[in-house]
Formats: C-alpha cells, structure tokens, sequence
C-alpha cells in the first residue's frame, strides 16, 4: 500500500516465496515472554515455519549447485525442539532451524565420542538461527571437541588439505569461524581448545531477501560442503570437499562474476516497499505485531478468556481478534483477546464473540 509506514508492515508466517520472507525487529518480543512454555510455543508457531521454508528454499539451490540430493542424507534440527510435546523442552536462548546427517537406527557411525561410544546421530549441525540480541546468522556446528581423536584428525586433515580452496570461499563469503570477528586462517584456530565453528556475517534484523538475507543464503550454500563432509566421516564415506568446493566456485564464477553478466543483476530483486505491498490480506490466525500481542497476553494474565486455563494447565495461548480483520477488525488492544489453542479453534472465524465477556461474567 502507497505510503504505508515501514512499522505498519506485517510478517507473512508462511511464505511461499523467498521474496516473502522477512524477520523483524519486533520479532524478538518473543524472547522476552516470561512463561518459558508459552514463549517456546510461540517460538514453535512464529519462527519455525519462515525458518524451515529458507532451509527448504536453499536445500534447492544447494541440489541444482553441487548437483546433488541433499535429502538423501540430512535431517531437519530445531531448537528449541520442534515437539510439541517436549516434556523437558530448555530454552536456549536462541531459535534455529537447519540440517544434519540422517539419524541412523540400522548402525551405529564411526564417529565416537569422548568415552567412545559410538554416535547414532550425526554431531554437525548448519542452520539458520536468531538470537534475542536481534541479529541473525548461519552457523556450521562440526562439535570436534565431543568426538574422538580419531574423527577430530580426519576433519582437521580434511580441512588442512583443502586449506587452498576453502579459505577463499569462507572469506569471499564473509564466514569466520571460532568466534573470530573478521577473517582469520584456518588451520591454527582449529589446533586450539576453544570451540571451533564456522559463522556468517551476522545482520542485526530486519533481515528480509534484499536486505541481508541473500548473504546468509550464500553463507548456507558455503558450508553446505563441510557439513556433508563430516556426514562422510561418520558414514566412513570418502569426504567429497574438494569436489563441492570446485562445483561451487564453477557456478560462480559462471553465473557472477562474467563479463556478459551485469553484476548488479541480483540487487533487481525487490525493494523493501515491494515486499510490504505484496503481502497477502491477513487472517486472524496471522501474525499480530509481535509488541502488540504481549501486552495482549500480558493484560489477560496469560490466561485463557474462555476456559480460564494457563500455559501451566499445558495449554498454548494465541492472540484472537474479537471481531475477525476480515470483517473489519483491527490490531486494537480492544479487539484483541487471549485464548488456548483449543478454545481458539472452537471460535469460527466469521465469529466475533468477544469470549472475555463469557468469562469474566461466568466468575
Ligand atoms: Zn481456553
């Protein structure tokens, strides 16, 4: 919409386009949620679903780049966990979605750890994450320091070996690694005892396709190699680096950096105003400015308006519109109502009962 203002702008929480894909500033009230099952629901329904489309979207480019099926050997990682059910979910203080080696339960890996004891998992881990701080990032976790000295040796000498083609790529990519500020060598930082792992330029949010996000997409793309690498270690594959590596740098060397190519070619993406008129009509199970609800589900006591029950109960609170956007509802605090998922879903959209008045008289 012509003229609307940038803080009027809404999230789309499930994107069908990379274009559609935006994290907010506002996003990180979500942090600050004081009830620790609610905030990691709210983590669950809020974040996960843009996050997984971005791992979804790039696991595509990654297949058409090297040329292969990623699928075949990877599992989707959360954290917080993905299960709704968690007994004993934690929070940790950060929100990401990403990839590692297929669980195995027909064997175990080579990979031991500490007490060598084989993994049944894969202990690498690449994905998308945000912290409460407000920037975003991509990370290669390879965990070296829980494996045995056996594996720590094969992924340094993996490393040392392809020092020549990787260090250009991580650099040109803008990746550091083990909590480095800016480029440095790789192999003296993997000798040390601190934790090595490989990080992307970090953007303090918004972060949305032609503003930062595209940085974090190449940053994925270009560790997509070392993950699949120490997936090859732990399957007692040959690690296939160098050839990720080189099919990578073919691809971009042909499609960026060519003469015949207008290196601006990829800022014609679109603007940010684009992207805030080319949001879809929400709903009101969409999202509500991310501020706006917590002082909604703050004044209500974290209680549901219809049956009264709390996040201690084992219910999930959501945000309802009273009388629904697309009767005309807006973003009031007045129109605006906490209710349980299940209450929540009992109430049709088309609906505007105003559930807190059921309530409040019913006491
Ligand atoms: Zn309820």
């Amino acid at each position: 919409m012509p003229g609307k203002k940038k803080e009027e702008s809404t999230v789309e929480l499930n994107p069908t386009s990379i274009e559609d894909v935006r994290f907010d500033e506002r996003d990180l009230a979500i942090f600050s949620i004081p009830d620790i099952k609610t905030r990691i629901s709210v983590v669950q329904n809020y974040f996960f679903p843009r996050l997984e489309f971005l791992v979804r979207d790039v696991l595509g480019v990654i297949q058409n780049i090297y040329e292969i099926n990623p699928y075949e050997r990877i599992n989707f990682i959360y954290r917080p966990s993905n299960r709704k059910t968690a007994k004993n979910n934690m929070d940790f203080f950060e929100a990401y979605v990403g990839i590692s080696g297929k669980r195995r339960t027909d064997r175990d890996l080579t990979i031991l750890n500490r007490k060598g004891v084989p993994y049944k998992f894969h202990p690498c881990y690449l994905f998308f994450g945000i912290d409460p701080q407000g920037t975003m990032y991509v990370e290669m976790r390879p965990f070296v320091l829980y494996v045995d000295d056996s594996t720590r040796n094969s992924f340094t000498n993996l490393v040392r070996k392809n020092k020549d083609l990787l260090e250009p790529i991580l650099a040109y990519f803008h990746i550091t690694y083990s909590g480095a500020s800016s480029f440095v060598p790789l192999i003296p930082s993997l000798k040390t005892e601190q934790w090595p792992f490989f990080r992307s330029y970090p953007p303090d949010l918004p972060v949305y396709y032609s503003h930062n996000l595209s940085i974090l997409v190449w940053s994925f793309i270009a560790l997509y190699p070392i993950l699949d690498s120490i997936i090859s270690i732990g399957e007692g594959e040959e690690p296939r680096l160098s050839e990720l590596l080189n099919k990578l740098r073919n691809y971009w060397l042909d499609h960026y950096t060519g003469d015949a190519e207008d290196p601006d070619r990829e800022e014609e993406s679109l603007s940010s105003d684009d992207i805030i008129s080319t949001l879809p009509e929400l709903d009101s199970y969409n999202f509500i400015r991310a501020g706006v609800w917590w002082n909604v589900l703050s004044r209500d006591n974290w209680t549901c308006c219809s049956c009264g029950r709390t996040p201690k109960d084992g219910v999930t609170l959501e945000v309802d519109h009273i009388t629904p956007r697309s009767l005309g509802g807006t973003d009031e605090p007045e129109n605006l109502q906490t209710l349980c998922k299940k209450c929540n879903v009992g109430k049709s959209n088309k609906d505007n009962t105003d559930l807190r008045r059921n309530f409040r008289s019913s006491r």
